[in-house]
């Protein structure tokens, strides 16, 4: 039978766990600060708890659903792409991204997702399964342990949508950024969402002082359904209404990504309309800004982003309307880091 996942309880759920074994409840401390914040490989670590609660919870605890399969490191930038194998044997993969102001984890959300973008190599098999909270913290737990560099920022942006995986979502960002875990400051999570309208706002009600990216992708809802089916269920003014109230609620300034697709939404055109969009409708206050992503080329689809002078063209009009925008440089692309890539090649040689 398949262990249980001792990073998927939270701090209340060990607790009782631990009072039903017959300890006290002071034990649970000492067992979260291994599992989040020590990181221990196994339960034999756990020096100051006794040799029978050790081999009880080794009995019926796993300390990681998840193990390395393949490691790329870039040799342009030093970024590292881990494709990890979970408990069922499905693989996600997670990347470290090195940067002056320290280390960022790009994670993943799903296994697959549902939301079928038209850019996005994660989408092509659909949604497996969501990722326990546990998958998720380990995901930058066994990237520390194995690379022994420090994470200071998370970026929940790999595969999967988040918002769709709400639950498990909420409770991973409390664990990674409680005090007796890692610690990591909300300040320094960003979770991007193809902007799923009820959930922004539930998440808006939690008050984390996250970052809410939002990938818009499109400054109309006529060219937003060319590239996202989601635009079918939300219009840019429902999403733009969730994002003026999550600012209200939280203060915090939202982000939204353009992913940059030639002859689909980047022409000049796209760009005053984009500057408009954002300059109109959102909260004069809120501070927009704008991540332009040079679309990643997948090998499924016929997408590709103009030339350097367009982007940089595409920039300068946004920029014109007041609005921040900085373009994204793609990282690691001598080791298929980009979007859900080495996932994909590593699922396409071993089914063939
Ligand atoms: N589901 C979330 C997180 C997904 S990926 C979301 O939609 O935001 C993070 C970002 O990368 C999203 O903005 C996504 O649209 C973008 N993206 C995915 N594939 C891409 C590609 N091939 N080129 C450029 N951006 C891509």
């Amino acid at each position: 039978m398949e262990k249980k996942d001792i990073r998927s309880l939270s701090y209340r759920e060990l607790e009782e766990l631990l009072v039903s074994y017959g300890e006290k409840s002071f034990r649970a401390k000492q067992v979260y600060e291994w599992v989040h914040q020590k990181l221990v490989p196994s339960f034999a670590d756990m020096t100051n708890l006794s040799k029978n609660l050790r081999e009880k919870l080794e009995e019926h605890f796993c300390i990681s659903p998840l193990s390395v399969v393949d490691k790329r490191v870039s040799q342009n930038d030093g970024t590292a792409k881990f494709l990890f194998q979970l408990q069922d044997k499905r693989v996600i993969e997670s990347v470290l991204m090195k940067y002056k102001h320290g280390n960022s984890v790009c994670i993943s959300s799903q296994v697959g997702c549902r939301m079928g973008c038209r850019f996005c190599a994660s989408t092509l098999g659909g949604l497996e399964r969501n990722l326990t909270p546990g998958e998720m913290l380990s995901q930058i737990y066994e990237i520390q342990r194995n690379t022994g560099e420090r994470v200071s920022n998370v970026v929940v942006m790999g595969t999967g949508e988040p918002l769709d995986n709400y639950d498990n979502l909420i409770s991973f960002i409390r664990m990674l950024t409680d005090e007796k875990g890692l610690h990591i400051s909300q300040r320094n999570i960003t979770v991007s969402t193809c902007g799923i309208v009820e959930n922004i706002r539930r998440l808006a009600d939690e008050k984390l002082q996250i970052t809410l990216a939002i990938s818009l992708h499109a400054p109309d809802d006529e060219t937003r359904k060319e590239l996202m089916p989601i635009a079918n269920k939300y219009t840019i003014q429902e999403i733009f209404d969730a994002c003026n109230y999550y600012f209200e609620v939280t203060g915090r300034r939202i982000s939204f990504e353009y992913s940059l697709v030639e002859g689909v939404n980047a022409n000049e055109k796209e760009a005053h309309k984009l500057g408009e969009l954002l300059k109109s409708r959102l909260a004069p206050n809120a501070h927009a800004h704008v991540n332009l992503i040079p679309v990643n080329k997948i090998k499924e689809r016929n997408y590709r982003h103009g030339a350097e002078s367009e982007i940089i063209n595409f920039k300068n009009i946004v920029e014109k309307y007041g609005i921040n925008v900085t373009i994204r440089r793609e990282m690691g692309s001598d080791i298929d880091a980009a979007c859900g890539q080495l996932r994909k090649s590593y699922l396409d040689q071993s089914n063939s």
